[in-house]
């Protein structure tokens, strides 16, 4: 049986609802799967090298980034590498 689903196109403001309910909170909480391997682990057990400009994140099972955090004097920044997927558990 066909479901009838209808959608809309709005700008990205629609966003902060729907993303609210995935980053709200300690994100360390969140479940990660990396494109390179396809483990699934929460954040908090994934490999942090750091120092005062930037946080790289590697999967802790094959070492790919998955993203990093950057600060400098424009602000502080997110780059997506490998990550795939962040989900709530
Ligand atoms: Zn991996």
């Amino acid at each position: 049986m066909r479901r009838d689903i209808s959608t809309a196109t709005v700008d990205g403001n629609a966003l902060a609802g729907v993303m609210a309910d995935v980053v709200d909170g300690d994100i360390t909480l969140l479940i990660a799967t990396c494109a390179g391997c396809g483990e699934a682990a929460p954040l908090a057990e994934a490999v942090v090298e750091i120092d005062e400009t930037a946080a790289i994140v590697r999967c802790r099972s094959c070492t790919h980034t998955l993203m990093t955090v950057l600060a400098d004097p424009g602000g502080v920044r997110m780059v997506f590498g490998a990550l795939r997927e962040l989900r709530r558990p």
